[in-house]
């Protein structure tokens, strides 16, 4: 994980630049060859239980550029948004999870799919052909969306969400809070684990809003069987308020940063109960 990438991020393409055409095709291009030249990574971040033993990981994507250097997924899954690249994309995720999933017996990867992903019938499709060709079982992963795809959902897209969760997947609404999804609403929603987004846990030091927001949503997953993260926990009062606060899982700095592969270190039981501060 660079160090850019959390803070003060320098921008690769800019805004201008993008509302280029030319332009933009140039950086589509690039894109789809980084695919077959593997400029791609996947990285993974603990999630961890209360007793701070390892649930799982989440796969983040990274672009290894080899003159810009590794680029942020905020800068370049919009580009590939814009166009059928982001189920090429999504594609090769899904197929370096599985291919990963091996090196973190008996832990889940969770993936980030995008709405634009979730507009055509190929996201199941696919998903059903990755398994098949990798022998892995849906099980084990857990699909992301956030939750402004969740509130702007058509029929279709649950449709695909409840085909997704028939094969087997758990579902999980990130960036929770950031959009407006009701609570009436969320009982409608095929998902399995709603993921509280960092700017709440921020706020749990110091905004009593924020605290009792947590734990309502905290008490209000627990009677419906979904499952509450906490991300982007960076301190360890953070860890401990959103513990309090119910949350069932933890991610963030305080616990591990996204990391490659072969980097993440030995999974942490319950009985080390030791988190890795620096990858
Ligand atoms: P996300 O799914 O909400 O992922 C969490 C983001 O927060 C990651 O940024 C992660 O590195 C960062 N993060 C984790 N812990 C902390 C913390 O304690 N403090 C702070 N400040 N940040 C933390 P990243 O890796 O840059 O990814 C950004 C977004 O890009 C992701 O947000 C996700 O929406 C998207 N993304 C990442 N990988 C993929 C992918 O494979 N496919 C798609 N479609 N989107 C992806
Ligand atoms: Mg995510
Ligand atoms: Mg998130
Ligand atoms: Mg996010």
């Amino acid at each position: 994980e660079s160090k850019a990438a959390g803070r003060g991020r320098v921008t690769v393409f800019d805004e201008e630049m993008l509302s280029d055409k030319r332009y933009r095709r140039l950086v589509e291009r690039e894109l789809r060859a980084a695919v077959y030249l593997g400029e791609l990574e996947l990285h993974y971040q603990p999630i961890v239980n209360p007793d701070g033993s390892t649930h799982g990981f989440e796969g983040l994507i990274r672009w290894r550029h080899p003159v810009r250097g590794l680029i942020s997924p905020a800068e370049f899954i919009p580009i590939a948004e814009r166009s059928t690249l982001i189920d090429m994309l999504g594609e090769w995720v899904f197929k370096r999870a599985c291919a990963d999933i091996g090196h973190f017996p008996g832990r889940s990867i969770s993936i980030n799919v995008s709405g634009e992903q979730l507009k055509r019938d190929e996201i199941v499709t696919m998903c059903d052909r990755v398994l098949k060709e990798t022998g892995r079982s849906a099980a084990q992963f857990v699909i992301e969306i956030t939750e402004t795809v969740a509130t702007a959902a058509t029929p279709e897209i649950l449709r695909r969400l409840e085909a997704l969760r028939g094969l087997g997947f758990h579902i999980a609404l990130d960036d929770f809070g950031t959009g407006h999804c009701g609570f009436n609403y969320l009982k409608t929603l095929p998902i399995d684990c709603i993921k509280i987004d960092r700017s709440y846990i921020r706020s749990l030091a110091h905004d009593q809003v924020a605290q009792i927001f947590v734990s309502a949503l905290a008490q209000i997953a627990r009677i419906q069987d979904v499952t509450i993260v906490a991300e982007g926990v960076e301190t360890q009062e953070e860890f401990a308020l959103a513990r309090a606060a119910g949350c069932n899982r933890f991610q963030g700095y305080f616990i591990g940063r996204p990391m490659p592969r072969d980097k993440v270190g030995p999974l942490r039981t319950a009985k080390t109960g030791q988190f890795a501060l620096s990858a």
